[in-house]
């Protein structure tokens, strides 16, 4: 089967695989019920119980840093960065996110980002961050990458980001909705070193 990526508007993504899979869940209009969530950090616009409470079914498995994973109930595994797992046919690694001149999101917090293998392809969700140094040692096929500014990288940061790590595929998101417009990610693709596809929120 064909991987495909959703972008659900903000940070808010679906992979449709063998499995089902969302990443931050929030603000989600319907779509097929959830094997596996993974949450990067416990900000509002990326842990939301009430989308998980939609789209989880008996048997969903619920990933995300230990913040998260004490706030949810059901098959909640908690992930640390440098952790991996493997859930299912996907394997989970969890990489750090974090601002390192900025207060939103403290390294200290242990938040995340993910590279999940699915059908043998490498995607990698940034998650709410800068542009840091770990970014060079990420390899994946599809890069999702934050470009909205204040909180999280830039549209030119991103770009940089997207060159260390060579994806040969970048999406944009954290645009359109609370912070960042989609001229960030128009700027993105002007800027970004790698083929970038804007989608549109569905
Ligand atoms: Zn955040
Ligand atoms: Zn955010």
């Amino acid at each position: 089967m064909q991987t495909k990526i959703f972008w659900l508007g903000h940070a808010s993504i679906r992979i449709e695989a063998e499995r089902t899979i969302y990443i931050d869940p929030w603000k989600v209009k319907g779509g097929p019920r959830a094997d596996l969530i993974l949450i990067s950090h416990s900000h509002h616009d990326h842990l939301s119980p009430a989308d998980i409470e939609k789209l989880r079914k008996a048997d969903t498995v619920i990933v995300g840093p230990a913040d998260c994973a004490s706030q949810l109930s059901g098959d909640v595994r908690t992930m640390a960065p440098g952790d991996s797992l493997t859930v299912g046919a996907v394997r989970i690694e969890a990489v750090p996110a974090y601002n390192p001149r900025k207060p939103y999101h403290p390294q200290a917090n242990l938040w995340l980002g993910f590279i999940l293998t699915v059908e043998g392809k490498r995607i990698y969700f940034a998650g709410d961050t800068d542009l840091i140094p770990e970014m060079r040692d990420i390899r994946a096929d599809i890069a999702i990458l934050p470009v909205g500014g204040t909180y999280t990288m830039t549209a030119g940061e991103a770009a940089k980001a997207a060159a260390l790590i060579q994806p040969g595929l970048a999406i944009p998101i954290h645009c359109g909705d609370i912070v960042g417009t989609m001229k960030d990610a128009e700027e993105f693709r002007r800027l970004a070193p790698v083929p970038v596809e804007i989608k549109a929120p569905s």
